[in-house]
């Protein structure tokens, strides 16, 4: 399995790379897509999926490019505002999986930061969106957030083995990632 985070643009982004087998599946591509395509190409791995931990313009905004460029299926939760009759895109739930070669990447439900925000969890590895940065945690004052939500959803979060590695949506921490362990030692609002 090849996994990579790159960060890009102009809010400290994380965009992730999990490739198998060939394919590739990129997550929330913000931003320069085409240094994503780059990183693909250097591995020879071919574009076929496309994963949103959350619809918010830093983690979707070249999709269209990206989406245009490879012809790319989307995978999101139906409570994203992300649409278009143009593309492909499959609605995610909780305890859906996506598989990338032979990788299965798990759907966890995370609302809160938004309506539906999802993190991907493969590999003991989870990626974040913006529910839950190193020693952080996204915003809930934003237009759809809910700070009820996102207590239960970091709760669910706060249950999964603690060697299991978080990668954030953001570089906003002392590192740039972490893990469960880590995170509910060190993260205000992970101790329950
Ligand atoms: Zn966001
Ligand atoms: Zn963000």
């Amino acid at each position: 399995m090849f996994f990579k985070q790159i960060k890009l643009g102009l809010m400290e982004n994380f965009s992730y790379i999990i490739g198998d087998s060939g394919e590739a599946a990129v997550v929330d591509p913000g931003w320069e897509y085409k240094k994503l395509i780059e990183a693909c190409e250097k591995e020879n791995l071919k574009i076929k999926k496309i994963l949103l931990t959350h619809g918010h313009y830093d983690h979707s905004k070249d999709l269209t490019k990206l989406a245009a460029r490879t012809d790319a299926e989307i995978y999101v939760h139906k409570s994203e505002d992300v649409k278009s009759k143009d593309f492909k895109i499959r609605h995610v739930e909780d305890g859906d999986e996506i598989t990338v070669g032979k990788v299965k990447i798990k759907v966890i439900e995370t609302p809160g930061h938004t309506a539906g925000g999802v993190c991907f969890l493969f590999d003991s590895k989870l990626l974040t969106g913006d529910t839950l940065f190193v020693g952080a945690i996204g915003r809930v004052d934003l237009p759809g957030s809910n700070e009820e939500e996102m207590m239960n959803s970091l709760k669910k979060l706060s249950k999964l083995e603690d060697d299991i590695e978080v990668y954030p949506g953001h570089d906003y921490g002392s590192m740039p990632k972490s893990t469960i362990g880590y995170e509910k030692e060190n993260n205000q609002f992970m101790r329950f």
